[in-house]
């Protein structure tokens, strides 16, 4: 693996990287600049191994983005929710993945927790809860990695039910606006993702979406 110990490392690449970009297509960034038209939202893990662009084979435009430790939708994060709002309001984004990963540091600490004093306990103090409400299930396996990622797994369904929840997806859904919801696994042992995404009906039986749905 190639180290960039060095900070200017970065921007000498990133001057490699516009260099090579101009060889293959003179007009790229003069394209580039003029809108967005991203198809994908995604909501994922802060995480420095998923590099969103290169696991989905994705160009610059293409992936509107919000990261967050533990990929977490939170109901009062205004950051997130005027990202989601900008995304089906203004881009029309019709595909929202929540995307979460194995060997999530965020879900390990709302099961170990950290340093009382740490402020990321509270911030995944959801996913704790969620480890806390299916503990009987999840203290029985015996494999702690598995059972890590077990719980990896079920945040994601907790986020895209709380992504539901949100009044942005429940104004698009009284609209009849097309909005898809995908929760997706990276496998970092792989470099596979795993899409856990329920068929609708699946969703209606959680009672999460509007009544003119049922
Ligand atoms: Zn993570």
């Amino acid at each position: 693996m190639i180290q960039h110990n060095d900070y200017y490392d970065l921007l000498k690449n990133n001057i490699l990287w516009t260099a090579e970009k101009l060889k293959t297509d003179s007009g790229y960034f003069k394209e580039l600049s003029l809108a967005q038209k991203p198809k994908f939202l995604f909501i994922g893990c802060s995480d420095s191994r998923i590099p969103l662009d290169l696991i989905t084979g994705s160009e610059p435009g293409e992936l509107f983005v919000h990261r967050n430790i533990g990929n977490q939708i939170n109901l009062t994060d205004m950051n997130l929710l005027s990202i989601i709002e900008y995304a089906v309001e203004l881009l029309n984004i019709e595909h929202i993945i929540v995307l979460g990963h194995y060997n999530c540091g965020g879900v390990k600490a709302a099961v170990t927790g950290l340093n009382e004093e740490d402020i990321v306990e509270n911030w995944v103090s959801q996913i704790s809860d969620l480890y806390h409400y299916h503990r009987k299930e999840l203290d029985a396996i015996e494999d702690k990695a598995f059972m890590y990622n077990q719980l990896s797994e079920m945040n994601v369904i907790l986020q895209i039910k709380n992504l539901l929840r949100t009044p942005i997806i429940q104004r698009a859904f009284r609209k009849h606006k097309k909005i898809w919801v995908h929760g997706w696994i990276f496998d970092i042992n792989t470099g596979l993702i795993n899409d856990l995404t329920l068929p609708l009906d699946e969703w209606k039986a959680f009672d999460l979406l509007p009544e003119e749905y049922h």
